[in-house]
């Protein structure tokens, strides 16, 4: 993922937009949809127990067509968990 340029250039203007008061939430999101559909292998396994989310992510979308539970765990990639866990 560090040796792709476009990864390179989402961070980038995520870390440009983290100072924003508002937020970055569609730069975050945009960054974990781009790696859990290029580069699959970087997606995190299923979080431990302490995750609330994972367990009905793997009820609801156990083929994940939309990839909400690959992005899901992504996030943690690149944001602190209390933040990245929220969606
Ligand atoms: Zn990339
Ligand atoms: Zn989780």
């Amino acid at each position: 993922m560090w040796a792709c340029s476009d990864c390179t250039m989402r961070l980038r203007r995520l870390a440009e937009m983290w100072a924003a008061p508002e937020g970055c939430l569609w730069e975050q999101l945009q960054v974990a949809r781009h790696i859990a559909e290029v580069h699959p292998e970087e997606v995190p396994p299923p979080h431990p127990a302490d995750c609330e989310l994972c367990p009905s992510y793997a009820r609801h979308d156990a083929d994940d067509p939309a990839r909400v539970w690959a992005e899901h765990r992504t996030r943690d990639l690149f944001m602190p968990p209390e933040v990245a866990r929220l969606l």
